[in-house]
């Protein structure tokens, strides 16, 4: 099957690479983006001489590798937009491992032109998820989650998808997991970053430690196997072993364990859903030496109530919510507001909102611009010591 990689130069993307250079039989790589990061092209070249188009940001680099790889195309940001690889190559199969707002066009571009997604994008669902299931449900698009959790659930509810009580999320709780609020007031990026389990890249590492991750997890399930809030929860798991878990109306568990690694959803995606088993697991249930689990407290974690708004009342919260928390932590990688000022920006963008109900795309692209801007002036004023909570 041919396959289009959107970020290839992040962490999911180089994994992707990775699953691809391990199943030739099975894959072709026509196509793929970078952003800035444009070290990989020609080792990715090199391994893929199927490769047709490359998209990447800088135009000075773009025309560079045209003058090296005359037979392959380039195009940047200035001439093109990356969702146009889409129509360019000739794929049957979209990977998107952007992060963030960047991943949305292509998400929306992919179902419209009847593509299968792989989505780890996750930041997709939170910003559009209802209009991503109207592309789903009226076209001929299908869409596959690479994310963890729910490549986990996706295999669970394969088994037996009735009778479910409760779809379980695990959670690590992230870099900061063993502090209290009060020793949160002075984290560091830096310390975030230093994640316990794997390198995952910046954003989703600060995703995890506020834990509007799994808020983000939570809205992607609910949208993904279309349950309630009421349905879906939060365990907090030490090992990152149980992968999440359903709960059946008789009091059983069913749920996947294995070694963290995202080459195995990713892996499964790819497959839509026809099992490949991991060549990575434990040889014995003994190996696992203890599982530990906690009961997950709102208090601890407030981002993740921010999950039952958007889906109960769906509308343009989720965009306020994706883009508030963007804006935000990219201001906290640079040391420019605290860990807990993403968690008020947060609040506050959500609060002073008015919701759009049915929006059109055009809404969400609308109300994510005018976030943008208020939530810059907020960071502005924290910054000159203005803002008062
Ligand atoms: P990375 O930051 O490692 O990679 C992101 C990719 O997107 C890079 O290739 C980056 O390019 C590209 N990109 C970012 N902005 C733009 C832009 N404006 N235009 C074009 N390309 C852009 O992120 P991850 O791989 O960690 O995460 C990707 C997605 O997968 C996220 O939504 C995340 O939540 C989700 N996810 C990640 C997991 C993980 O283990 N990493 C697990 C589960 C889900 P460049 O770096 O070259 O600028
Ligand atoms: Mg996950």
């Amino acid at each position: 099957m041919n396959i289009l990689l959107l970020g290839a130069s992040g962490s999911i993307g180089s994994q992707t690479i990775d699953v691809i250079n391990k199943n030739p039989q099975d894959f072709t790589l026509v196509g793929f983006s970078v952003g800035k990061r444009t070290r990989c092209i020609s080792y990715i070249l090199k391994k893929h001489p199927s490769v047709t188009h490359v998209y990447m940001i800088d135009e000075a680099k773009a025309k560079y590798y045209r003058k090296k790889y005359p037979n392959v195309t380039f195009i940047s940001s200035k001439t093109n937009k990356l969702e146009d690889l889409i129509d360019m190559t000739d794929s049957k199969m979209v990977v998107n491992a952007l992060v963030g707002f960047s991943g949305l066009l292509p998400s929306i571009h992919a179902l419209k032109a009847n593509k299968k997604l792989a989505l780890a994008n996750k930041e997709s669902l939170v910003v559009a998820g209802e209009l991503i299931n109207k592309l789903l449900d009226q076209g001929k698009g299908e869409l596959y989650p690479i994310d963890s959790e729910h490549s986990a659930l996706w295999k669970c509810l394969k088994v037996s998808d009735t009778h479910v009580k409760k779809m379980i999320l695990t959670a690590s709780g992230g870099a900061f997991r063993k502090l209290n609020r009060d020793e949160l007031i002075n984290v560091k990026a830096s310390d975030a970053l230093k994640h316990p389990t794997w390198k995952m890249g910046d954003k989703i590492t600060i995703d995890c430690a506020t834990m509007i991750n799994k808020c983000f997890e939570i809205i992607e399930a609910g949208y993904l196997y279309r349950y309630p809030y009421s349905k879906i929860g939060v365990t907090l798991h030490d090992e990152s072993y149980l992968h999440s878990y359903l709960e059946y109306e008789d009091g059983s568990f069913r749920g996947e364990i294995s070694k963290p690694d995202m080459r195995n959803p990713i892996k499964f995606a790819l497959y839509q859903g026809h099992i490949t088993f991991s060549t990575q697991s434990f040889k014995s249930l003994s190996d696992l030496k203890g599982l530990h689990f906690h009961e997950f407290k709102m208090e601890r974690y407030p981002l993740v109530s921010l999950a039952e708004f958007v889906l109960n009342k769906k509308g343009t919260y989720g965009a306020v919510l994706n883009r508030a928390n963007e804006e935000a932590v990219h201001a906290y990688l640079k040391d420019e507001i605290s860990f807990l000022d993403i968690e008020r920006i947060v609040f506050k963008m959500m609060n002073e909102h008015k919701n759009i109900t049915n929006p059109s795309l055009s809404d969400l692209l609308k109300v994510d611009n005018d976030i943008n801007i208020k939530t810059h002036e907020v960071i502005e004023k924290i910054k000159k010591g203005e803002m008062t909570w």
